[in-house]
């Protein structure tokens, strides 16, 4: 069986490479693919289909799709298209858009108490269907984005995994799309013929909100130097501890031993580290 398009096979080529490199999917799974509508979850969905039929390992699909109450959000899309594609679905309907006008205020943050939430729903529904893995379509953009969001805004060095076991070790969320770009997924998801539609949350694309502002400069920063992005997604890859201010990450003897300080006395601070 034969790609469709050159991209369909480089995107294929770069989910297989993450779905080897991190373990995401493995024989006998069931993914639960997480369907917003959106241009990476159509994306996602569709190229999970793809490496489906033609992966060594057996595993199978079912979307589903967390509906947030608002009115004009259109989920028949949703449903019209997976019952033509032949693919496996589920909609919940919610009302976490309510939840959401409750709490929304000038200095609120709504994307991650709504992201919390849907991943609540989500939890759920896997349970529900017995589903062993959690797909997300989270891509190259989304993990530079958080790691600059972290970096600059949060005092923290860290963007997203790529599997992560929850917290009560019932459930694995992966994203296979890491190494896949933004652009790749919207071309992708226009080449296959795939509707999206819109979240319908108020704040949906507000150009004030943090994370789009990162991602204006990035744009910014990727025009006056490109490869600047795929860079930021290297070095997620390729980190020196050492180098980096966090005494958790150094073993205290082995700092002792490195500044000749004797057993028993304070480990130096942590600019002894990594200074060359
Ligand atoms: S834009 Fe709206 S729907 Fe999207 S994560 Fe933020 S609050 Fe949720």
């Amino acid at each position: 069986m034969s790609y469709r398009s050159t991209l369909e096979a480089r995107l294929a080529r770069k989910a297989t490479r993450a779905i080897k490199a991190f373990d995401l999917i493995e024989e006998g799974d069931r993914v639960m693919v997480g369907l917003s509508g959106g241009k990476d979850s159509w994306a996602l969905m569709h190229l999970l289909d793809v490496l489906r039929r033609r992966a060594p390992v057996d595993f199978s699909l079912v979307a589903v799709n967390v509906d947030s109450g608002y009115a004009a959000y259109r989920h028949d899309v949703i449903a019209r298209t997976c019952e033509a594609r032949g693919w496996e679905y589920r909609i919940e309907h919610t009302s976490i858009g309510d939840i959401m006008d409750d709490v929304l205020d000038a200095d609120a943050t709504p994307c991650s108490l709504c992201a919390r939430l849907r991943r609540g729903v989500l939890y759920r529904i896997a349970a529900d269907l017995g589903a062993t893995k959690i797909a997300l379509g989270h891509h190259a953009d989304d993990f530079v984005e958080t790691l600059l969001l972290n970096l600059f805004f949060a005092g923290s060095l860290k963007a997203m995994p790529a599997r992560l076991v929850s917290d009560d070790g019932r459930h694995v969320v992966i994203r296979p799309l890491v190494y896949v770009a933004e652009d790749e997924a919207r071309a992708y998801t226009r080449e296959c013929n795939l509707e999206v539609i819109g979240c319908c949350c108020p704040v949906c694309g507000d150009l004030s909100l943090k994370r789009q502002r990162v991602k204006r400069w990035l744009l910014d920063l990727e025009r006056e130097h490109p490869g600047v992005k795929s860079s930021m997604l290297k070095a997620l890859g390729n980190v020196a501890p050492r180098h980096l201010l966090d005494t958790r990450l150094n073993p205290p003897a082995e700092l002792r031993a490195a500044a000749g300080v004797p057993a028993g006395l304070p480990a130096p601070v942590a600019d002894s580290v990594g200074a060359s």
